[in-house]
């Protein structure tokens, strides 16, 4: 979608470090991470939010491809976290849906 970062990253026309690629979804590492190892794992297609992710199927691929890119970061074995964060509490900034892969480090439980 024009104007949206995450599609223009995902199309190669912003760089980033890629973690992970695949035919329908990219994770490239998080410009300001929140962990050593933290992914944003995007669709290639623009969908907002999560609640417009009304694709079951892609719906199942992305959850898939979670835990790909986590292999692929290397944090498989030490375990890791996925985020969607949705609406105004929930603090979603780009309205491009993203999965947030952190790792690398014991995480505090409840989040902020
Ligand atoms: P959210 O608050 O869930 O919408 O998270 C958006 C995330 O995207 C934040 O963690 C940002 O640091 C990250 N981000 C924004 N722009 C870029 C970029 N150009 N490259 C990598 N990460 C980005
Ligand atoms: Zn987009």
């Amino acid at each position: 979608m024009d104007g949206c970062i995450f599609c223009k990253i995902a199309a190669g026309d912003i760089p980033s470090d890629i973690m992970y690629q695949d035919d329908e979804f990219v994770a490239f590492r998080d410009i300001d991470p929140q962990a050593p190892l933290h992914g944003v794992l995007v669709p290639r297609a623009h969908v907002a939010t999560l609640a417009d992710l009304a694709d079951e199927g892609l719906a199942g691929r992305y959850l898939q491809a979670a835990a790909k890119a986590a292999r692929a970061m290397g944090v498989e074995a030490s375990g890791y976290r996925v985020v969607v964060n949705y609406g105004p509490d929930g603090g979603q900034l780009v309205m491009h849906v993203h999965m947030h892969i952190l790792g690398g480090r014991a995480l505090g439980w409840p989040p902020g």
